[in-house]
């Protein structure tokens, strides 16, 4: 409360303020430049049927490795790019990069059903989004099938209404899409049952819990809920053989994690 503190800490607090905006601002440059240079890149991790061990999908995770600073963890450079626009350039990057490998994956024989991409609410939201992507498919010459686009839960409470509008002509495409970091939200079970969606992410939290009994009965009720709404279940953040044994036997349905594979470049990938 402003009233109360001391003068040295509104200083302090307005020191910060300035600070942030100061690094936001230098952020944005940054992120400019970087696309301009070309210094992103996508990296692909594998998506695992638990039950057969195969490769089903990928997902696209998108990397900054700036020339002074080193590795940019998407986490501190997509929010403020979502606040000043700049996500439709990196969206366009990510879907362009993604879609081309794919279809390079698919001329060169390696067999992969889909590949998942990450995308901002800002993007999807955005009224020209699903021909935006009915485009891309066309172009690329991929059917609908081969992609899933995952959109955090917390997404879903921000924009309401075009993104349900955009969720069904995108999936009357038959592209799927995944609701990424599920529990980190706060989506109704009657919120679930009416969009969309045909993958829950579970978020890397539940998986943690495994090792806590309490921890599995959640695992297991949220597994028949999906099943019971015609949702496919994928567990997030597998580290350890125990997590993935367990998810096994609870019956989820896939999984991905630094146990199974970390996220890797293109090229690693067809010779792992
Ligand atoms: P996400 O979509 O939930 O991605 C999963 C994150 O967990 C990734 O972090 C991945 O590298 C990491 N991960 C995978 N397996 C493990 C594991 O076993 N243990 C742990 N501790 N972590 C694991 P990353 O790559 O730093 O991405 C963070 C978030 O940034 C993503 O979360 C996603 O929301 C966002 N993001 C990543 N790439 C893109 C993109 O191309 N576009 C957009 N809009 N967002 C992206
Ligand atoms: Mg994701
Ligand atoms: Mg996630
Ligand atoms: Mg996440």
């Amino acid at each position: 409360c402003a009233k109360e503190s001391s003068r040295t800490s509104y200083q302090y607090y307005c020191k910060e303020n300035n600070c942030e905006a100061i690094n936001e601002h230098t952020m944005l440059s940054n992120i400019k430049l970087a696309l301009e240079n070309k210094d992103f890149q996508m990296y692909y991790q594998p998506i695992i049927n638990l039950k057969t061990g195969k490769i089903e999908n990928i997902e696209s995770l998108i990397r900054w490795f700036h020339p002074e600073k080193g590795y940019i963890p998407p986490d501190q450079f997509i929010p403020i790019a979502e606040k000043s626009g700049i996500i439709d350039q990196i969206g366009e990057y990510a879907l362009e990069e993604v879609f081309s490998q794919k279809k390079k994956w698919n001329d060169s024989g390696f067999y992969l059903e889909k590949v998942s991409i990450n995308i901002s609410a800002v993007n999807f939201s955005r009224a020209e989004f699903s021909s935006y992507i009915k485009e891309k498919l066309q172009r690329h010459g991929l059917k609908g099938e081969e992609i899933v686009l995952e959109l955090t839960e917390t997404s879903f409470s921000t924009h309401k209404s075009k993104m349900k509008e955009n969720i069904e002509e995108i999936r009357s495409f038959g592209v799927e899409i995944a609701m990424d970091d599920f529990g980190t939200g706060y989506s109704s079970l009657a919120r679930l049952k009416e969009l969309q969606i045909d993958y829950l992410k579970l978020d890397r939290l539940f998986i943690v819990a495994l090792i806590e009994e309490d921890g599995q009965e959640v695992i297991k009720s949220l597994i028949s809920l999906a099943n019971a709404l015609g949702k496919k279940v994928v567990a997030e953040g597998i580290e350890t053989e125990e997590q993935f044994s367990i998810l096994k036997k609870l019956g989820c349905a896939f999984g991905q994690g630094y146990f199974l594979a970390r996220p890797m470049p293109a090229m690693d990938l067809i010779s792992s």
